[in-house]
């Protein structure tokens, strides 16, 4: 049985990774944790998830529940992330991390953590983008230099933080990758004014942020006469968290290491 605590669990996917770990075989719920000094410290987790009470209080720091858990699920913010990294390391946890927006200093520190304990990261946890990042790969190798004009673009909640979102990057970096290409060089992130026409190898982002929308990316490759679109649309936060919670069962058994999505789910070909 693995016992998983969940940081951020007053968020909106730590409250979904509540039920998550509830629904699942050979997981349990072992902590919540909130941000220190929040109103929520002592809240029962179950009622801030609407399962109703759990008998699993809420607290403000990691140590309260060292003794608890052995992998922590973390969907929080850059910095918070990486201070639970730390603990986690000298603690000897395990993490899962879904964490977005990390800057390239931010992305090197972590990618250290792959010494010192084992963590899943990956931008997005749903089986089917992770399929999507291997449909990808296939239609940029067979378009992207065929004269076909790549752009990538999303949509998300008016809540979300970062821009354009982990998935999308991703996306673009697969079929960058893909086509010999990198993002640093031929991501295009803003279009305004007397920007001129777009270039042959330059891969466009576009962003949306609307209402309650969970998460869509498209990626389109266009050309004269046709257009491919290679969509996924997430309806439910609960795609995320079976994820996250799959990831944590697997992480488990892990040695020390920095896992994609793609080992967890088996897939032997890393994108
Ligand atoms: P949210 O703002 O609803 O939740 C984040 C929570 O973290 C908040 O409740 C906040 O109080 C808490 N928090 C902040 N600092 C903390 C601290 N020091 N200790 C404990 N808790 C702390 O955001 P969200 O929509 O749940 O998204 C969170 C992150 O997960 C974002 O980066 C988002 O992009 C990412 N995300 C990833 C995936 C994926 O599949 N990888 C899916 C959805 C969202």
């Amino acid at each position: 049985m693995t016992r998983i605590a969940i940081v951020g669990v007053a968020g909106r996917m730590g409250r979904t990774l509540v039920n998550a770990v509830l629904q699942a075989d050979g997981a349990t719920l072992a902590g919540g944790i909130v941000e220190p000094g929040s109103t929520l410290v002592g809240a029962d987790i179950g009622e801030l998830a609407g399962v109703g009470s759990l008998g699993v209080s809420a607290v403000d720091s990691l140590e309260a529940i060292v003794d608890d858990f052995d992998v922590l699920i973390d969907f929080t913010a850059p910095q918070v992330t990486l201070s639970n990294l730390a603990f986690c390391a000298e603690r000897g946890k395990r993490m899962v991390i879904g964490t977005t927006g990390l800057s390239d200093e931010e992305l090197a520190e972590l990618d250290g953590y792959g010494e010192k304990l084992p963590f899943v990261f990956a931008p997005n946890m749903s089986v089917g983008v992770n399929l999507t990042l291997k449909l990808l790969e296939t239609a940029a190798k067979a378009l992207g230099d065929e004269g076909y004009d790549i752009e990538v673009i999303e949509a998300h909640h008016r809540h979300k933080v970062d821009a354009p979102s982990g998935t999308a990057l991703k996306m673009g970096e697969v079929v960058a990758e893909s086509l010999g290409r990198t993002l640093k060089e031929h991501g295009v992130f803003e279009r305004v004014g007397q920007c001129g026409p777009r270039t042959d190898k330059e891969i466009g982002f576009a962003t949306v942020r609307a209402g309650d929308i969970i998460g869509e990316h498209t990626v389109m490759f266009a050309t004269e006469g046709e257009r491919i679109e290679i969509t996924h649309k997430a309806s439910s936060r609960m795609t995320f968290a079976k994820g996250a919670v799959r990831a944590a069962r697997w992480v488990a058994d892990q040695d020390k290491g920095r896992y994609a999505m793609q080992d967890v789910l088996g897939l032997t070909d890393r994108v």
